[in-house]
Formats: C-alpha cells, structure tokens, sequence
C-alpha cells in the first residue's frame, strides 16, 4: 500500500508563519519590518483609505513585498440596529442613549457618533460596503487588479448580519476579526475564512510562538498569525518580545513557511485539490506542492501529474 502524504507547505513543512497588521500606521508598521524582514517573516498589511501619511507611490514602495488587504474607507463601524433605532428615533441624549450623539455626515447614510469616550463613523449597510467598495478601488489602483483579497473590520467584528451578508457577497478571499485564537484550534487553519482571527497579540505572543514552536507533529497542516497592530508594540513597550519571537521562529525554513495570509489560504485550497487514484495523483492548480511518496519527497509542479 502506498503511502501518500500531501499536508506540507513548500519546503515539505507542515508549519506555516504569517502576520496580519492593521491601520497602516507608517511609522511603527516601518519598525515592526525592521523587525521581522531581517527574520524572513512575511504577511499582510491592512491599510484603511483614504491614505494621507505620504504620497500614494510612497506607499506602493513602502509595502513592496508584503500583502495589502482592505480595512475599510474611513476605518468605519457598521451602523447597528439598537443605534439606528436610536437615530430614528432622536434618542441621542448623553444620559439616555449610551451617552452618545450622532451626527449625519456629508456622505449620505454615514453617521458621526460621539460617545463619552471616542468618536467613530457608522455607516447603514448599503454605506458599509459602499465605503469597503471605495477602500478597494483605490488599493487596487495602486497595488494592482487581484491584490487586494482580504478584508478586515475595524474595530472588530460588527455586529450587523446584513452588512455581514453583503460583506460575504463581495467575493473576500478572507474576512477577518479581532481577538486572538491562541492555540484552542490546535493552531488549524481557520475552518471559516470568513471569521477567522490571529492567534497571538503583543499581550501574549512570547508564550504562544513558543508553544507554536513545540506544538507536536499530528500530520495536519498548522497556521499561526501574528496581529494586530504595530503601534501596540510601541505602546505597551513590547518591542522586546517582538524580537523574541523573530529570534526564535525567523530564519528557520526548514520549520516554517513564511508567506502571507493569502498565499497560505491559496495553498491550502490547492491541497484539498490535489486528485489521487490507483494510477496517478494530479495536481489541477497553478501552485507547486510539496508532497510525500512512501516518505521521498516530491514536488508536485503545478498543472502536473505524477503516474505511478
Ligand atoms: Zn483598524
């Protein structure tokens, strides 16, 4: 009986490595790369529009090399039904109504909301994914038709099901939430893309990368992102445990895959593509994989086939 194994990532790993960071805060995200370029570490950058900290080409610069996802035009929240209603109704009131007030905005269907302790855009469905529709176009303009696959929502996962429903719709490779996962998914990759978060911040990634590191081979693929915002690091005084984690999981491909979010949610899909028989195993997509045969290893090239 033959013995076939396809759960490797490229370079016959089963652990892969990425990051997922949002905002686009120039200045600390060009630290957090001081950071893990030199480790060999790679990812996703998160950028919400419209873009104001250099010049447009500056950016497209800045962020060679790494992953760009849509974070959304105006970093805005989705309008829910409690605060609608309380719209609708004029209830804004600083004792009656979660102590906040809303204002329409020069954009129809986009509220400014001022609560006691922060001010944020809120906009109806429709103007949610108006304002994720806007976000795109301009992240594709600049980065190019095709690249921008992922989505993440500010300030967390909102809780408006229709906005959810058309977010959905849109064709997301990935939509991603906030909070991390830690390791109660035994490091899986996500089992639904379309809530999926990372699974270690600057609160806890010195114990995590190092059970990540330890976490005991069980023959299934392993994911495992960093989040969720460069200047936490900077805040918190973390950059030390950043550097930890680069020292002890960068630099080591025989390990980890290094890639971004996307490319590692493409190469799984090409795995669970793979086509094997009695005669042959096929790989039907336009990624390499990696693959064992009676534990010799093999390159599976794309658009090929092995017959045995
Ligand atoms: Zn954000």
């Amino acid at each position: 009986m033959r013995q076939i194994d396809v759960n490797f990532f490229p370079g016959w790993v089963r652990k892969s490595l990425t990051f997922t960071i949002d905002d686009g805060n120039i200045p600390m995200d060009r630290k957090f790369m001081e950071y893990v370029k030199p480790a060999g570490i790679r990812g996703t950058f998160n950028l919400k529009t419209p873009l104001t900290a250099m010049p447009l080409e500056d950016y497209v610069t800045f962020y060679k090399g790494y992953e760009i996802a849509n974070h959304c035009k105006f970093h805005a929240y989705a309008l829910t039904e409690k605060t609608k209603r309380e719209i609708k109704n004029e209830l804004f009131d600083p004792e009656t109504a979660d102590k906040a007030y809303a204002y329409l905005t020069d954009e129809p269907d986009l509220y400014r909301i001022h609560t006691y302790a922060w001010t944020y855009l809120a906009g109806t469905p429709e103007k949610y994914l108006d304002c994720v529709d806007q976000c795109q176009k301009q992240l594709e303009e600049m980065f190019g038709k095709g690249k921008i696959r992922g989505f993440v929502w500010p300030c967390g996962e909102q809780k408006n099901e229709k906005t959810f429903d058309l977010l959905k719709q849109y064709g997301f490779q990935s939509i991603r939430k906030t909070g991390t996962t830690t390791d109660s998914t035994g490091f899986a990759l996500p089992a639904d893309r379309t809530v999926w978060s990372y699974n270690a911040n600057y609160t806890n990634l010195c114990p995590v990368a190092k059970l990540y590191d330890e976490y005991p081979d069980d023959g299934e693929l392993k994911f495992f992102a960093l989040g969720v915002h460069s200047k936490d690091f900077e805040t918190y005084g973390k950059w030390d445990d950043l550097k930890f984690f680069c020292d002890l999981l960068g630099n080591r491909p025989e390990d980890f895959w290094y890639a971004s979010v996307g490319e590692i949610f493409d190469y799984e899909d090409a795995v669970k593509a793979i086509e094997i028989t009695e005669e042959k195993i096929v790989n039907p997509t336009p990624i390499d994989l990696f693959i064992k045969i009676d534990g010799k290893r093999y390159t599976l090239a794309a658009n090929s086939e092995i017959v045995f």
